[in-house]
């Protein structure tokens, strides 16, 4: 049984998913490198970790839930780094979205160093992360997903992948779905309004047939109404469309759809709304036809 659980990254998902934790009676030892976001964990009964050596010497299972793939390199391989500091082989879990390719050379040096590692990107969002509802995309051997289920049930729907690098893998494949589901729907608003038709409608005959998508379902309905709050944040889709990128290089795949959306979301980064939703991609499909859709105002 792994009790004492290190939690690195107490961010928008971070936070949540070790709340969950200490609320299934884990014992959670938390870091950050703001020191606000450690408070919040140490005031639902958790332990405050004093630098991410401090936290490998302390628990038997560590979770990362960091923002990219520089970050969770430096947090396991940097100088006073997870692995400079592990004392008894501690399972290690990188649940933030990263690079397989990066996945597979930390699980390798973490292997070195007598700790078994799993990557475990999730999606779902920070409210999955709030209800432990996550879809968990696990990648490592399966002796080791059988030791870390318990831990990830608490959290969400573990699926085990295959070997190191596939939960991330998998983690990418949604991510090109979601980003090419977003600018699908973008085309059809913008073609409609621009013929004179409301969004609204437009929504709801393509999600009563063929054409019905989970993603424009549940974002569609913001969209006519120029809601852009995030959600997920257009910068975070950014980061993980550059991965798909390097990974589609690395393994000699050629994405062109997935390009395009890199391109799409490059410029959203441009225009200065990496802070908004990702489905506010339709305001570049927009400018292209100098046109605005907004439920109620045909043009
Ligand atoms: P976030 O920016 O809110 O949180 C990241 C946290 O890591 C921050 O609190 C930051 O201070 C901390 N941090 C950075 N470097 C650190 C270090 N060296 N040591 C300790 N703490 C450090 O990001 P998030 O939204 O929680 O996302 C985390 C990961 O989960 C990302 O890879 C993201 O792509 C993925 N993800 C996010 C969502 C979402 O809806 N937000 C959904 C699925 C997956």
């Amino acid at each position: 049984m792994d009790n004492v659980i290190g939690f690195i990254g107490l961010g928008i998902m971070g936070l949540p998913m070790a709340g969950n934790l200490l609320k299934a009676g884990y014992s959670v030892v938390g870091y950050d490198l703001v020191s606000e976001k450690m408070a919040q964990l140490v005031s639902q009964g958790a332990l405050a970790g004093t630098s991410l050596r401090d936290v490998s010497a302390r628990a038997q299972l560590i979770i990362t839930m960091l923002p990219d793939s520089p970050d969770v390199e430096k947090a396991y391989l940097g100088e006073d780094g997870v692995l400079a500091g592990v004392k008894a082989g501690p399972l290690l879990i990188d649940m933030s979205t990263i690079s397989p390719v990066v996945a597979v050379k930390i699980a390798a040096e973490a292997r070195k160093r007598g700790c078994p590692m799993l990557d475990a990107p999730v999606s779902g969002g920070e409210t999955g992360a709030i209800q432990a509802t996550l879809s968990i995309m696990v990648g490592g051997p399966a002796e080791v997903f059988e030791r870390a289920e318990p831990v990830l049930k608490v959290l969400g729907k573990p699926v085990l992948c295959g070997a190191s690098g596939a939960g991330q893998t998998v983690k990418a494949c949604n991510q090109i779905q979601v980003a090419l589901n977003l600018i699908g729907m973008a085309e059809a608003l913008v073609l409609g309004q621009k013929a004179g038709v409301d969004p609204a409608i437009v929504l709801a005959v393509l999600s009563g047939g063929y054409a019905q998508t989970r993603v424009m379902d549940v974002r569609g309905p913001r969209v006519i109404h120029r809601d852009f709050a995030p959600g997920f944040r257009s910068r975070l889709h950014f980061k993980d469309l550059n991965i798909i990128r390097e990974t589609a290089r690395a393994f000699g795949c050629s994405l062109p759809a997935s390009s395009l959306a890199h391109e799409l979301f490059g410029s959203m980064q441009a225009n200065g709304w990496g802070d908004l939703d990702h489905s506010a991609v339709i305001k570049v499909i927009e400018l292209l036809s100098n046109v605005e859709v907004r439920s109620g105002a045909p043009n």
